[in-house]
């Protein structure tokens, strides 16, 4: 018999959906074509790549021009981050972020830091939010650039970044957020938010890995972080990856629907019920982030008294899929910093697990967890020197 499996980590990756699936499928066989190629071919495969261009600028609400493909996530944030940068001015450059961006942002900082340029990192509060008036008071007459996220990747936590873009534009300062975990899961409006550069990427909304864009708002110039031929108008250089970029305009066109067709909505019940049903079963389980709004489809729970990681080893191999925040590097488990910084102490880090949900979710799904999670837990804590029931 197969086992049934059930993936709630839906912020780590997403299905490709079979429709996007389907859109891509002739641009690696007949439609071929490099897109800068003059001929049949190429025009063929630059049409496909302005008709996603125009798709991503619908989901953010830019103009197409405005919208550069790159290789994903980590790329569009290293490029929104460096390709703004002044290096040659005197005074040097200084940059705000927090304490809770994703690796790509916070070690593109630190690499920043060992180039001499400076950087704060403004905290969060218990809830994981940034105080906008921490980001007004840590500018300095060479702030250069401001990066906070839009959606948390770990607990959910949707950053004011709508103040924080007024706080950039007053202080004329540039603004960039990584979007990777809001895109498709709320409404995205660059000119609302007030940013001048903002990352998503494709694997986050059911398009394949290595797939992105960032939003260059018009006249911000950006150096490029790869040199060489004039693609996406010299904004960053190398062929176009044409099924992927057409995969990524597919999906970016479904993830706007799921707000008007009942995706978005039908996530969010099943998400609310699936963290309800959890905290009225669990003893001592505890929203991490419950303070502050949320993307509709993560509930991070600390289950005290556990440690996450065997949580989720058990919970694999009964076919439910999780994750914790935490980073495993050279066999030790580190505490997730995002969990940390909101002043959670290591054991309550590492007993935190996250539950994203996506589209391909259902109520069966959610069961199947509530059949799981309450006892696994139990068990885990019986196990435990450390609780005494
Ligand atoms: N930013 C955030 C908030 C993310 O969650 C991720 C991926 O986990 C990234 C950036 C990196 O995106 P990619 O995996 O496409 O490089």
């Amino acid at each position: 018999m197969v086992m049934r499996r059930v993936y709630f980590d839906n912020n780590a990756t997403t299905p490709v959906l079979p429709q996007v699936f389907e859109a891509m499928r002739p641009y690696f066989t007949e439609h071929f074509g490099n897109a800068s190629s003059i001929h049949h071919h190429g025009q063929e495969t630059r049409a496909a790549v302005e008709r996603a261009r125009e798709s991503v600028a619908t989901l953010l609400g830019c103009r197409a021009p405005e919208v550069v493909f790159t290789g994903g996530g980590t790329e569009g944030d290293n490029l929104g981050v460096f390709g703004v940068l002044r290096e040659d001015l005197k005074d040097g450059a200084h940059i705000i972020t927090s304490t809770i961006e994703h690796s790509a942002v916070l070690n593109t900082c630190r690499q920043l830091e060992t180039l001499g340029m400076a950087v704060t990192y403004v905290p969060v509060n218990a809830s994981c939010l940034v105080d906008p008036d921490d980001v007004r008071r840590a500018l300095r007459p060479n702030t250069q650039l401001i990066s906070i996220m839009m959606a948390n990747n770990e607990t959910g936590v949707l950053q004011p970044v709508e103040e924080i873009g007024k706080i950039a534009a007053e202080a004329d300062v540039y603004f960039h957020t990584d979007a990777v975990q809001a895109a498709g899961k709320v409404a995205i409006d660059v000119e609302r938010i007030g940013c001048d550069l903002l990352t998503i990427s494709g694997h986050k909304i059911h398009a394949p890995q290595g797939v992105g864009a960032l939003y260059v708002r018009k006249g911000t110039q950006v150096t490029p972080r790869l040199f060489g031929g004039r693609h996406e108008r010299s904004r960053r250089a190398g062929t176009e990856n044409v099924p992927a970029i057409v995969g990524l305009g597919k999906s970016a066109e479904f993830a706007h629907a799921g707000f008007t067709n009942g995706e978005v909505a039908l996530m969010s019940s099943l998400r609310d019920q699936l963290q309800s049903a959890l905290l009225h079963e669990v003893d001592e389980s505890v929203v991490n982030g419950a303070g502050a709004p949320r993307v509709p489809n993560t509930t991070n729970i600390r289950f005290e008294h556990i440690e996450g990681e065997a949580l989720v080893i058990a919970l694999d191999l009964k076919g439910l899929a999780v994750s914790t925040g935490a980073a495993c590097s050279s066999g030790a488990i580190e505490p997730s910093h995002v969990l940390t910084a909101m002043g959670l102490r290591p054991d309550q880090a590492r007993a935190s697990i996250r539950f994203s949900l996506g589209k391909q979710s259902k109520p069966e799904d959610v069961d199947f967890a509530l059949s799981l999670v309450p006892a696994t837990v139990a068990k885990l804590r019986e196990l435990s020197p450390v609780y005494a029931k």
